[in-house]
């Protein structure tokens, strides 16, 4: 694949080098070092030639002098289309980081992603390459254009590639944003997981040595690594869990990889004969995948010196489909994508990615002219999550269920402490009503308000919970670092 691009793939650097000749980029570079970093992030993902190609030149229609029709004639139809889908995304992107001052603007843009995402996904995979290269360098950019695009990642781009189940994209754009957003926390986790991961060096390392033999004597054909947990994922299992490090299990994990599934289930069982699994940690992804399609046996086990590891299980089709997740399946389907994309059918995405074809037909609605409930579309983007504005445009992203007061909380604890009432979408409302997708929140506070004892049953989340729970001057809930058997799963 790499170092030998056919004869379209070279005359596409070509056309964009001379369209983009002359400009430089914020790090100073000439700027074709950009589109070549795409094209070859994109060739990284196993993409097919079209997306590659369209890489290459997604940034000439816009800053350059280049047309759709040059490109149409030079390039075939296929390719102009992604290159002018990405280029609507970049347009309503734009306007997305306008979020503070024009806030009716955000959902018309939002709007046009979806037009332009639901005409093919693979301008979303360029847009996502893009903006990985982006993230790569940003630090060529002023503080505060660095912080927004940061922050936009985190919001919107790194849960886009987990629901593609693209799992090294989401990792390695969540914590190059993570370090612009929240620097100090960001040292602060790594430097801990590196802690961790020394002390717990020589134990795993004993470990993974008695699960190979265990699995050599068996004759099973296997690959076991070690996997580091990322630093974003545990800042947010950590927000998740008050900020406990005791229940957080997995910050070591051992990987292994088998030729089946029969023969995953036969590892989970050996691996159980040799450690003590801990109660209700043992999931079962392949039976029961999770919605992006992300399948793997996880267990976590005491081993015999008394350290928490957790094991992942799973083939090589799984691994692949959990690292590179919609990217990798167009590899291995490349073909029959491919073409039925440009016949502009869809029934060939795997089921577990099903929720793009209902996000198409969606689009296909809108662009006829249609009504449709953007709410209930935005929704399945994001699963389980809502987006809510503050008056002033900032999003602000809850658990699905969120009530007035755990808004006001993530705000902060003094606008928790003090809510006297709550204006939703402009309307007086109380603080029992659900938020929901898209609505604009403005908590109304009174200095002289004190938190209540019954606010606790108006909130969803554990963070308010905690805050108010403080503000209370309760004890704090019983301490979850002793694992009890008896313990039942809280979410
Ligand atoms: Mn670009």
């Amino acid at each position: 694949m790499k170092g030998k691009d056919s004869d379209r793939v070279k005359r596409a650097v070509e056309v964009a080098k001379q369209a983009h000749e002359g400009q430089t980029r914020k790090t100073g570079e000439p700027y074709i070092v950009h589109p070549l970093a795409v094209k070859k992030i994109l060739e990284e993902w196993g993409m097919d030639e079209d997306t590659i190609i369209a890489g290459i030149l997604h940034d000439t229609i816009e800053d350059t002098d280049l047309t759709l029709d040059d490109i149409k004639k030079e390039f075939g139809d296929s390719v102009a289309f992604l290159v002018d889908g990405v280029t609507k995304l970049s347009t309503a992107r734009d306007g997305m980081r306008d979020i503070d001052t024009y806030l009716p603007a955000t959902r018309d843009n939002f709007l046009r992603l979806m037009i332009a995402l639901g005409d093919d996904i693979r301008v979303l995979i360029i847009k996502l390459a893009d903006r990985l290269h982006n993230l790569r360098t940003l630090s060529a950019l002023p503080p505060d254009k660095q912080k927004k695009i940061a922050k936009e990642t985190l919001e919107i781009f790194a849960p886009l590639a987990d629901r593609l189940n693209m799992g090294l994209l989401r990792v390695e754009m969540a914590d190059l944003a993570f370090k612009y957003v929240n620097p100090k926390r960001f040292d602060e986790l790594e430097k801990l997981i590196k802690k961790y991961n020394k002390s717990a060096e020589k134990s795993l390392q004993n470990t993974e040595d008695e699960v190979s033999r265990a699995l050599k004597k068996e004759k099973i054909k296997f690959k076991i690594s070690g996997r580091v947990k990322s630093v974003y994922s545990l800042h947010k299992k950590l927000a998740k869990h008050h900020q406990n490090m005791g229940e957080i299990y997995d910050l070591t994990a051992l990987r292994i990889i088998v030729d089946d599934v029969t023969t995953c289930y036969l590892t989970l069982g050996i691996i159980h004969s040799l450690y003590t699994p801990m109660n209700g940690r043992i999931k079962d992804y392949i039976a029961m995948p999770k919605q992006n399609g992300y399948q793997s046996l996880h267990t976590t086990v005491i081993t015999k010196d008394k350290h928490i590891v957790e094991f992942q299980i799973r083939t090589k089709e799984m691994h692949e489909y959990a690292e590179r997740g919609l990217a990798a399946s167009f590899y291995y389907n490349e073909q029959k994508l491919t073409e039925n994309y440009k016949q502009g059918k869809i029934e060939h995405l795997p089921t577990n990615l099903l929720w793009i074809t209902e996000l198409q037909m969606t689009a296909a609605k809108l662009r006829e002219g249609k009504k449709v409930d953007l709410k209930k579309l935005k929704l399945n983007l994001f699963a389980d999550k809502i987006f809510v504005y503050t008056p002033k445009g900032d999003i602000i992203d809850l658990p699905t269920g969120a009530l007035p007061l755990d808004f006001a909380y993530r705000l902060h604890s003094e606008i928790g402490d003090h809510v006297v009432g709550v204006l939703i979408n402009g309307k007086m409302s109380n603080l029992n009503k659900k938020l929901e997708h898209g609505d604009v929140v403005e908590i109304l506070t009174s200095k002289n308000q004190t938190p209540k004892q019954s606010w606790l049953e108006k909130i969803i989340t554990p963070h308010a919970r905690q805050k108010l729970r403080r503000a209370l001057k309760l004890s704090d809930e019983p301490d979850p670092t002793i694992h009890k058997k008896k313990r039942k799963k809280s979410t």
